[in-house]
């Protein structure tokens, strides 16, 4: 009698034990769904100054202000080492890689993790469902991360599609309250517009970001110092799409313009625009086709400055 109780005892605790570990995979606060975004730094804002949804990135240029010319398209020598694709795993990744000067990003000292590796990025949503699923299952498609960078004004507006980014695997990036020069603005407005943003996401994901993107590559001392404090590494790119420009809004320029600024480490910026979703698919194919994985950013290391 005895035995059979402890036995029953030991197959409970195991069935207890197992829910738990279930438990854990699930995403996180969905609870918190409910909790909107408080207006904070959004609510000042006029709506019509935005910049408009089609030239995200208007006044900035290919390669971020702030990086010295020369200094990214010194062309690095193709790594020597077969393609692999980056790691992806799916819990408490290792910290593989780190981000240089010039943004790219590069196997930490002492990993073995390749060198010939993308980071996949997204600004300025999330916008719209259809164009957002579109490039979520590409990614799926290709076993790609990427980091959505948001705007707190989007995610006000589109909670769900936070959601959604967050619940599809990817990770999220903070881009500001409302998409404005930063540089531009009194160190009060700075810390609203971003730390209002952590906030939102916090409370729709469970989660704050990790990674900070200014919007249009401009920022000065007091932003960076803000994303860090805020526990985010900042970041701007090495490789942009120019998705934002004029005259590159079809596939084909998305590709031929991450192509020719191609190298390892390369971080490239893309948006939330139907010609990128539209090219991605052939655009991560050439990636894997030239020997490129793709960087998990949870393996980046975000406490470096
Ligand atoms: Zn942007």
């Amino acid at each position: 009698m005895k035995m059979k109780l402890i036995a029953s005892m030991l197959i409970l605790s195991l069935a207890v034990g197992c829910g738990g570990n279930t438990e854990t995979k699930q995403s996180p606060q969905t609870a918190e769904k409910q909790a909107q975004p408080q207006a904070g730094a959004g609510g000042t804002a006029d709506p019509s100054s935005k910049t408009p949804d089609q030239t995200p990135e208007q006044s900035a240029p290919a390669k971020p202000a702030d990086q010295a010319a020369g200094q990214v398209t010194a062309p690095e020598k193709p790594a020597e080492q077969p393609a692999s694709p980056a790691p992806q795993q799916a819990e408490a990744p290792q910290v593989l890689y780190t981000m240089n000067k010039i943004y790219s990003i590069v196997p930490k000292e002492g990993s073995d993790a390749p060198k010939k590796v993308v980071l996949l990025t997204f600004d300025d949503g999330p916008k719209e469902k259809e164009l957002l699923t579109s490039i979520l299952d590409t990614l799926d498609k290709h076993k790609a991360k990427a980091i959505f960078f948001v705007n707190g004004y989007r995610v006000k507006a589109n909670p769900d599609l936070l959601t959604l980014i967050h619940e599809r695997g990817q990770v999220i990036g903070n881009h500001s309250w409302d998409h404005i020069d930063l540089k531009k603005q009194t160190n009060e407005k700075i810390d609203q517009q971003i730390a209002d943003v952590q906030k939102a996401v916090k409370e729709i994901t469970g989660t704050a970001p990790k990674f900070f993107r200014p919007p249009h590559g401009s920022s000065n001392e007091h932003v960076k110092n803000k994303a860090k404090e805020e526990g985010m590494l900042f970041m701007n790119w090495s490789n942009g799409s120019r998705d934002w420009e004029k005259g590159y809004d079809k596939p084909e320029k998305v590709i031929a313009s991450v192509m020719e600024q191609l190298g390892p480490g390369s971080n490239i910026l893309m948006h939330e625009l139907p010609w990128t979703a539209e090219a991605l698919d052939s655009l991560l194919t050439q990636l894997k086709e030239k020997g490129y994985g793709f960087v998990d950013p949870n393996t980046i290391d975000t406490t470096v400055k």
